[in-house]
């Protein structure tokens, strides 16, 4: 016990730096958060505890697509919270199977596996594909390979951080899962020479967000897909950030016309409001999966699962990938003209941008804590890259705002 003197209960909740100071003292330090401390959120608007306003241009990593305390979710999970919320798998509910059809249809594929977080989705993925390498495409036991990409994100668990290549999400984390292959992102020569009879799967981001919102060459995407055709290989794309909208189709592979056999989703489809993960795919994959191989507490449970299914009633419209576009031209149009002018580069597909800021001038941490200051919540990727990833419910005046925020910090 490290005692430090606070006491929650006395805790002024208006002052910013006791609730700072009670986070840190109990607890782990594995953010290192801007300072703020935030109390409510309507649509793109958070309020912070001492009453000060910002657009939240971080949206929960696009778990807030559809921005805070979207209406029409929170009115399904509050009449769910008061009907059933967690039932186990060991029985059916009255949920569950309307979300996995209409999940499924939304993804054009057979069925999905329901789980929480984005990370148990990739693992799901995994497990998958090793169980169809086996089963479907004969790989001798224990020799499946997942080929994976320089850069990728795919979230923390102890298998999934050991084919990252960022060493402060690897490093001291041994002894590594086995089975990956890391290949340059967007370099189809050194996948198709990673390619080999016991490769199962690819596994990407068809774009990558944590990497800094990096979009592969154009017709990579479907180079990929061609391959894993001859090859035998499932292509997995890992859509957690990406899909559901954000990059103003309802899936960032959607750009190219590419299907892949296993859509891993999460972040977006649980609405802001709760972990909803799932991977969608055909029959002829996901069926290897049976009772007992498989499974999650709390996976497709019936408040998830009502959560959930509004939110893909919510993407059916198509009004939030096409207020992802047009958002997104004017954003993009905005922070073009900074180039040259604090910023190296920007990158953006739909409402979604990595913006580079010079590295002679700024860091991004730093450009994010003067955005804060200017009433703009973001958040450095990587380095010099500030991620832009504005709830698809913002207006056009807030893109504006956004924008003349960056001026005001590149010009100071
Ligand atoms: C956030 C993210 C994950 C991990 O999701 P968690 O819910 O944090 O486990 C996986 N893949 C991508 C692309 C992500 O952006």
């Amino acid at each position: 016990m490290t005692g430090t003197g606070i006491d929650s209960r006395d805790l002024p909740l208006d002052d910013t730096t006791a609730h700072i100071e009670l986070t840190e003292a109990y607890a782990a330090h594995n953010y290192h958060p801007l300072r703020v401390v935030l109390a409510e959120g309507e649509g793109a608007w958070v309020t912070d505890v001492e009453g000060r306003r910002y657009l939240d241009c971080l949206a929960g990593y696009s778990a807030l697509n559809f921005g805070h305390s979207h209406p029409r979710l929170v009115a399904r999970a509050q009449e769910q919270l008061g009907r059933l919320t967690l039932t186990s798998r060991a029985f059916y509910n009255d949920q569950l199977g309307l979300f996995a059809r209409d999940l499924a249809q939304l993804c054009d594929k057979d069925m999905i596996l329901p789980m929480n977080s984005g990370a148990e989705a990739v693992e799901t993925a995994i497990k998958v594909a090793r169980k169809w390498g086996y089963l479907v495409k004969g790989v001798p036991a224990d020799k499946a390979k997942i080929i994976t990409m320089d850069g990728n994100f795919h979230g923390r668990t102890t298998t999934i951080v050991s084919f990252s290549t960022d060493p402060a999400a690897r490093n001291g984390y041994a002894p590594y899962t086995p089975g990956f292959e890391i290949v340059p992102y967007g370099d189809f020569a050194a996948l198709e020479a990673a390619v080999d009879e016991n490769t199962v799967a690819v596994l990407l981001e068809p774009i990558q967000g944590e990497a800094g919102v990096i979009i592969p060459p154009e017709g990579y995407l479907q180079q990929v897909r061609a391959l894993c055709n001859v090859e035998g290989v499932l292509m997995m794309a890992d859509e957690i950030q990406s899909g559901l909208a954000r990059s103003g189709r309802t899936f960032a592979c959607d750009h190219e016309d590419v299907v892949p056999e296993v859509y891993i989703l999460g972040k977006a489809l649980g609405g802001g409001l709760y972990p909803v993960s799932a991977i969608a795919a055909d029959g002829d994959v996901l069926e290897v999966i049976t009772p007992g191989t498989h499974g999650s507490t709390f996976g497709g449970n019936p408040l998830a699962a009502a959560i959930g299914r509004e939110v893909v009633a919510m993407v059916e419209t198509g009004e939030f990938q096409q207020r992802a576009r047009v958002l997104g031209e004017r954003l993009a149009a905005g922070l073009g003209d900074l180039i040259g002018n604090g910023l190296e580069a920007v990158r953006t597909r739909g409402l979604w941008a990595g913006v580079d800021v010079d590295p002679d001038l700024n860091t991004g941490r730093h450009v994010c804590e003067r955005l804060l200051e200017e009433g703009i919540l973001a958040k450095e990727a990587h380095g010099q890259t500030v991620r832009l990833a504005p709830p698809l419910v913002a207006t056009e005046d807030d893109i504006d705002l956004l924008v003349s925020a960056f001026r005001t910090v590149c010009s100071g």
